[in-house]
């Protein structure tokens, strides 16, 4: 089946069977079951395992012309943070035409990857990958930004998603049962860049903007995430031929690696989900806030090869770089007479403030939230938490009726941690799968940790509300 205006659609399809989140009743004709708005790699995962279930009905819109992960930040020489089992399917369907290893032996390089012994694959063969497994589906519809939906009582209630074919501006209007958001994050700068915004640039345009910083005689990085710690480490390499000087200013009290000793590495489970979910909601608030070195920190191994190039220069007296720790940047203003930036610092510990002139500026100041203007017209149809944030459903809906509308990675204050990992995506994507089918297509694993995060049920536990004690 061929949707109007689009290139490169067509349909999966499975039989409908019992369940109580279950299918929803056979939409009539030209709804569709689902539309997934957005293609980064949750989207795509849910496409890749949705292709062979035959009889649903699904469409994926994506406003770019073609896939790129995180084009600003595809740094040379920078991995995965997850081994490639991590990929888009193989946690869900070992057994998938679209694992990694499948990839690998179509293109020829099974033994060469076999031989290699690199488990975290290169961010730039991530993204070959995730481009080889698109040129295999047809349910995806390029170049499609969607700018509004809306809901329809007709035809058993369903959504009608509209907008504008990017490169034609020819406007296209799709319907479907249910909706699968995956729009990713938004760049966030501090509060206080606002006024000077136009001249920040943030990590995730690194790469297009490097040259442009590279022309400048001093550069601070700001941040000290997996991103900030690339771009010094890629700038620092580069400093010599370029004689700019780089600091590198960071809020952490430390540059704190990202902890994945294995323990921990089971919080990254539907285990710690569920233990995550059934707390109160300040609660879970409290835990995130306390867990940065779980997913914000940097890979050992790249804080030891930027001390070791930071001796190395020392050692042959071009030492032109300066890290500091507990600033937090509070004031930035640009100069556009003498095209700097005034940056302003409070280091709480010592009680002082201090400003800093740079020429150049970048922001790896994380991304937030993406709660797309689309969803304007069904608002009243989605649950919010008081912060204004999607309140998501254990299945990850997000509507009323806990069945219709689902998200990827915008559950961080909800499932916890494992909102933005990849290796959580088929888990994510096979109970969003259930809930549109129905039927449990891939196992869900329920239980993989050793340990128990809540306190165990048995008799050799006997547990007593803190009031009684
Ligand atoms: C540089 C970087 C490296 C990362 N590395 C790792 C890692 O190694 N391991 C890990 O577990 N996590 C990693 N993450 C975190 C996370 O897994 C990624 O951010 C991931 O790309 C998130 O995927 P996504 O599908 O949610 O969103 P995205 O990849 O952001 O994709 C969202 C898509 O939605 C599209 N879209 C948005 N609005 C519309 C609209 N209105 N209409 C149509 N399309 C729209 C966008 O064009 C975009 O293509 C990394 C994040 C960053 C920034």
């Amino acid at each position: 089946m061929v949707l109007p205006g689009s290139s490169r659609n067509a349909f999966v399809s499975m039989p409908n069977t019992q369940s109580k989140a279950g299918p929803r009743p056979t939409p009539g004709s030209g709804v569709l079951d689902f539309i997934a708005i957005g293609l980064g790699p949750f989207n795509l995962s849910l496409a890749c395992l949705a292709e062979p279930i035959g009889d649903l009905h699904g469409l994926f819109l994506e406003r770019n012309e073609d896939f790129d992960w995180h084009p600003g930040m595809l740094i040379d020489d920078t991995t995965l943070q997850n081994p490639f089992l991590a990929d888009l399917v193989s946690l869900a369907d070992p057994k998938s035409q679209f694992s990694f290893l499948n990839y690998c032996k179509q293109e020829g390089k099974l033994y060469a990857y076999y031989i290699r012994e690199r488990f975290y694959l290169s961010r730039a063969e991530y993204n070959r990958y995730c481009k080889w497994a698109i040129g295999q589906l047809s349910s995806i519809a390029f170049g499609s930004q969607v700018e509004r939906v809306e809901y329809v009582e007709r035809d058993g209630g369903h959504y009608v998603v509209s907008g504008r074919h990017v490169r034609t501006g020819a406007p296209f209007v799709h319907r479907a049962a249910r909706l699968v958001i995956g729009v990713g994050s938004v760049p966030q700068l501090p509060p206080c860049c606002e006024a000077a915004r136009e001249h920040c640039i943030h990590s995730a345009h690194y790469v297009a903007r490097k040259r442009e910083l590279q022309g400048k005689r001093s550069i601070a990085v700001i941040g000290s995430g997996q991103s900030a710690a690339e771009i010094f480490y890629d700038l620092l390499k580069e400093s010599d031929e370029h004689d700019y000087s780089l600091t590198w200013i960071t809020r952490s009290p430390r540059f704190f690696q990202m902890e994945n000793t294995k323990l921990t590495l089971e919080m990254i489970s539907p285990d710690y989900i569920d233990y995550f979910y059934n707390l109160p909601d300040h609660v879970r608030e409290g835990i995130i806030a306390r867990q940065d070195s779980l997913y914000k920190g940097v890979n050992a191994s790249l804080i030891n090869q930027i001390y070791d190039l930071l001796d190395d220069r020392r050692s042959r007296g071009r030492n032109h770089a300066r890290l500091i720790t507990n600033s937090e940047l509070t004031g930035c203003h640009y100069d556009r007479a003498g095209e700097r930036f005034q940056l302003r610092f409070v280091q709480r510990d010592e009680g002082v403030q201090y400003a800093h002139a740079t020429d150049g500026a970048i922001f790896a100041t994380g991304y937030g939230q993406n709660v797309p203007g689309f969803i304007d017209g069904i608002r009243e149809r989605i649950r919010w938490d008081d912060r204004g944030r999607y309140r998501l459903s254990r299945n990850y809906a997000i509507d009323v009726n806990e069945r219709d509308i689902f998200v990827q990675n915008a559950g961080l204050y909800s499932h916890g941690l494992t909102n933005p990992d990849l290796g959580m995506s088929c888990y994510r994507n096979s109970c969003i799968l259930r809930e549109l089918t129905g039927v449990e297509h891939y196992k869900i694993e329920r239980r993989i940790a050793l340990q128990d995060f809540s306190v165990p049920d048995t008799d050799a536990f006997v547990k007593a509300p803190l009031e009684t004690q």
